[in-house]
């Protein structure tokens, strides 16, 4: 049997049975995907699209790579699961991994998504809090940090934060990039300040420079732990491991998520130094928290990241794809936002959705992440050649949507 015989018997009418089936917190998506190799993923009717989202910036090493179906297919017929009640090799070997990476004395928790490892590291700023009688809590506005009541609490963005509120912890919201609102923010009384090194979300949106340090040194004034929030820019993004590497500063609570695993679901938590060690035994756990398979996964795209120099090759590729559209000079164009294969193509008007449409339609998956913003994300894999054919398609798509 091939791939594509698995794929087809049931996969018809997946949009109406999704409508059917699922709550309409998503309403329908707008393609039903089918499989993908390396860049490109199929449809249900055997289209090929290329894809620029990778997942909302998660399939690293795109679709069925070699590396990670071998550690995954492997792990999971070795030991698909231990709980936390015992140890694996694959959740230490990629702690440590971690650690490594990250270059200073540090532990870590493992979780199996975003939002997790921030209710974790939400949780080890609420003990560093009660231990020094701090009681309130710094985040941005438009940040995004999660779902689940605590990353929701943190979330910046009211259209889907209030109507779930009110919240029992004390959130204080400053706008971001704005280092002197910060620093009147954060006082002797804050238990943490969470940040996205650059806000996802919000359309892929960067700090001026210099803000990240600031923050860095805001805290250690002041006491309040630094949280970055590395769920989307991490592991390679940006064209570094970590998005924080480029600002020079070292975070007191690092958490991960979305590319670590490779589609395979996993969330990180690190506290640095003290931070590290803030829980005590049975302050904090995870039925599925170390998952081997996840951590298999997570090591294969290490592994490979490292193997095939794909940080500089997510550098020379961003450079290209962030130059090609600002090159074209489209009146549909105002510029391009973010660094490495993490890009916004910011538009002269809210059609980003009907950019997105067109995109689609020839044969290429983008992501309307703000009204006015494209969002680019594609897999770290993806080629020069690959990147050359949308940015050679994009005026077409641009002029139908202008039109
Ligand atoms: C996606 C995201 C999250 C939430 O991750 P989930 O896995 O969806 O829970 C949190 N923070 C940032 C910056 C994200 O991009």
């Amino acid at each position: 049997m091939t791939k594509d015989d698995l794929a087809k018997p049931d996969a018809t009418g997946l949009r109406e049975r999704h409508a059917t089936a699922f709550m309409p917190n998503y309403g329908v998506p707008p393609v039903a995907l089918v499989r993908g190799e390396g860049a490109y993923v199929w449809d249900e009717a055997g289209t090929r699209y290329l894809d620029l989202i990778a997942g909302i910036a998660v399939s690293s090493l795109g679709h069925g790579h070699p590396a990670l179906v071998e550690a995954v297919s492997r792990q999971v017929a070795t030991l698909a699961h231990t709980s936390n009640l015992f140890v694996n090799e694959p959740e230490v070997l990629l702690a440590e991994r971690l650690l490594g990476l990250l270059g200073a004395p540090a532990k870590v928790f493992l979780a199996n998504s975003g939002t997790e490892a921030n209710e974790c590291a939400l949780k080890l700023v609420l003990k560093h809090g009660r231990a020094g009688g701090r009681g309130y809590v710094v985040a941005a506005e438009n940040g995004f940090h999660g779902r689940t009541l605590g990353a929701l609490s943190l979330t910046g963005k009211a259209s889907i934060r209030d109507q779930f509120g009110p919240f029992p912890l004390d959130v204080r919201f400053v706008p971001y990039g704005d280092a002197d609102a910060l620093k009147q923010a954060v006082t002797g009384e804050c238990s943490g300040v969470f940040l996205e090194p650059t806000q996802g979300e919000a359309g892929v949106v960067p700090p001026p420079d210099g803000y990240m340090a600031a923050a860095r040194e805001i805290c250690d004034a002041t006491g309040a732990l630094l949280v970055l929030d590395e769920i989307q820019s991490a592991i390679g993004r940006t064209g570094h491991w970590f998005a924080h590497q480029h600002d020079g500063i070292v975070p007191d609570v690092l958490t991960l998520a979305k590319g670590l695993g490779g589609g395979m679901p996993i969330g990180a938590c690190v506290g640095f130094g003290d931070a590290g060690t803030l829980f005590a035994k049975g302050d904090h756990g995870s039925t599925f928290g170390g998952n081997p398979v996840s951590s298999a996964a997570a090591l294969a795209v290490l592994g490979t990241i490292d193997r095939d120099g794909l940080l500089a090759h997510v550098r020379s590729a961003g450079e290209r794809l962030a130059g090609g559209v600002a090159g074209l000079r489209h009146p549909l164009i105002a510029g391009v936002r973010g660094r490495g294969l993490w890009l916004a193509a910011v538009l002269t008007a809210p059609v980003a959705a009907q950019v997105q449409e067109a995109a689609q339609r020839a044969g290429f998956l983008v992501n309307a992440v703000q009204p006015d913003a494209v969002r680019l994300a594609p897999p770290l894999i993806v080629t020069e050649d690959q990147i050359d054919t949308f940015l050679a398609a994009l005026p077409a798509i641009l002029s139908e949507v202008a039109s």
